[in-house]
């Protein structure tokens, strides 16, 4: 029998997006949840993407990220009041 160190076939797919304190995580939740819901894989994801949130709330990078995504917001809110008709696509993503 072959071991593996990392198996891919378990990754629960998870996402953090910088500087809007939004964890997504591939899994279905359902009212009255609790932590013992999720398996190991689940679970290892979900501090994974917690790191980020811990990263975005207490580094210098993670403040100008939030910085970053309030100013936009802040642009976007301006632009909306002036044409109030115009159709902008927002995305939680950051550029790569
Ligand atoms: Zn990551």
């Amino acid at each position: 029998m072959k071991s593996k160190l990392f198996d891919f076939g378990k990754i629960v797919e998870g996402v953090y997006y910088p500087g809007t304190f939004f964890i997504g995580i591939s899994k279905k939740f359902f009212d009255g949840m609790k932590y013992s819901d999720f398996t190991q894989d689940e679970m290892a994801t979900f501090v994974h993407e917690y790191i980020h949130f811990l990263q975005d709330i207490s580094t210098v990078a993670g403040g100008m990220n939030y910085n970053h995504k309030a100013k936009l917001l802040q642009l976007h809110f301006s632009m909306f009041q002036k044409m109030p008709l115009l159709i902008c696509r927002l995305t939680l993503k950051t550029a790569e």
